[in-house]
């Protein structure tokens, strides 16, 4: 059988163009290295019947009407809204921090230290918050993320920040938020139905099995699409402890509590999956799942997640995504392929984007 579009990578960016094009009749075939479909979205049920994001928690949420029904067409969600906690100075307190948490450490009339054109995250974030809360929240806990001191960090990082004057405790505001009923992996399953996939196959070293299918769609490591000969792109990674405790019912009090101060130990959060699951569920469930995260610069690209904000890497970047451009009936997408940290929502919005312009038939270009 022909095949029209090779999609590689069973992620967000992989299914919802496979399901796209399927949906429009076009034969497609996805591969992915990985055992398992969904990327770093899947999900995986404990022997305690606690369920955990296996690449780390994955929080939906969305503004928009249209995505929100795309989403539910595969999946029902229950509401979760993530509450998250910082511990500092020996406590929990509220993250994003508070205006009253503010307040209380700086005074009513606190001024930002740096104003104007801040060059660097130390100066952008200290344009938004008083020092005192950047050195307890902020500091550590990007040091941990990044592993270089936060004045090398580029000033964009802090666009990412969600600094609230109010006392609203939840971390964003989207008028859509949940996490599906039956789990990503579910989700997932879901959005694949009708769609040959082909599962443990790594693209790069099969390629030439591929070769008469019209077109390859490549969600994977742009470096690695090219035999990293220009040089390897950095990441930041996870390496995750899990810890059952039988016979504790919960040990923090909401799903994500971060760790920016190093003295407290080198993870950067700790997850408490019961926290992320329907209520009656995990009131059924004995014992607790605990999850340290600490961070890394990985080697193996399966623990690749977030792409390094610095100048370097993206001029490697740009030279690569050159080349890519220049093939024909390629198309090198999503968060590895454009190296870029995509929520879900915007990464589901990009693929269908893209998806749609395969269909007109246009010439697809991944930064337009
Ligand atoms: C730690 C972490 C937490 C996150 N939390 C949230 C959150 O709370 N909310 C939110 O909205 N978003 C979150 N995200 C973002 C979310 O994970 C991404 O939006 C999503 O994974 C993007 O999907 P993708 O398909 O582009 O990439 P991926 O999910 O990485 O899929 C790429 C797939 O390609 C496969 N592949 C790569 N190379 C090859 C090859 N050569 N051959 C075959 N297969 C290949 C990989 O195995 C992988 O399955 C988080 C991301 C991270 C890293």
């Amino acid at each position: 059988m022909r095949i029209d579009c090779v999609i590689v990578g069973s992620g967000l960016t992989g299914a919802v163009i496979a399901r796209t094009l399927t949906d429009a009749g076009r034969r497609v075939l996805v591969v992915d290295r990985r055992s398992h479909l969904g990327g770093n979205v899947f999900d995986h049920g404990h022997q305690s019947g606690i369920r955990i994001h296996t690449y780390g928690p994955h929080y939906f949420r969305t503004n928009d009407d249209e995505l929100w029904r795309f989403v539910n067409r595969f999946a029902s969600f229950y509401e979760y809204k993530a509450a998250l906690k910082s511990w500092v100075d020996d406590q929990f307190e509220n993250w994003p921090i508070t205006g009253s948490y503010i307040r209380r450490m700086a005074g009513e009339k606190w001024e930002p230290e740096f104003k104007g054109q801040p060059a660097n995250f130390e100066e952008a974030s200290l344009a938004m918050m008083p020092r005192v809360v950047y050195e307890k929240f902020v500091k550590g806990y990007n040091e941990k993320q990044w592993g270089v001191p936060a004045h090398t960090l580029s000033a964009n990082l802090a666009k990412r920040f969600n600094v609230r004057e109010d006392d609203e405790v939840c971390l964003m505001g989207h008028k859509h938020q949940g996490i599906p009923e039956h789990g990503y992996a579910g989700l997932m399953r879901k959005m694949f139905e009708g769609v040959p996939v082909l599962l443990n196959c790594d693209y790069l070293k099969q390629r030439d099995e591929f070769k008469s299918a019209k077109m390859v769609v490549f969600s994977g490591p742009i470096d690695e699409y090219f035999g990293c000969d220009l040089g390897r792109l950095k990441y930041r990674g996870q390496r995750r402890q899990h810890e059952y405790l039988a016979d504790v019912e919960y040990a923090q009090p909401c799903g994500q509590v971060n760790n920016p101060d190093p003295a407290n130990g080198p993870h950067i959060r700790t997850l408490e999956w019961k926290h992320m699951m329907q209520r009656e569920f995990a009131g059924r469930i004995r014992g607790t799942v605990l999850t340290r995260e600490v961070t890394v610069t990985p080697t193996d690209p399966n623990d690749f997640e977030y792409p390094f904000p610095d100048e370097t890497n993206s001029r490697l970047y740009q030279a690569y995504r050159e080349r890519a451009q220049a093939i024909p009936n390629l198309l090198v997408c999503g968060r590895l392929g454009e190296y870029r940290y995509y929520d879900m929502d915007q990464a589901i919005a990009r693929a269908q984007l893209l998806a749609k312009r395969i269909l007109n038939g246009q010439k697809v270009k991944a930064e337009d």
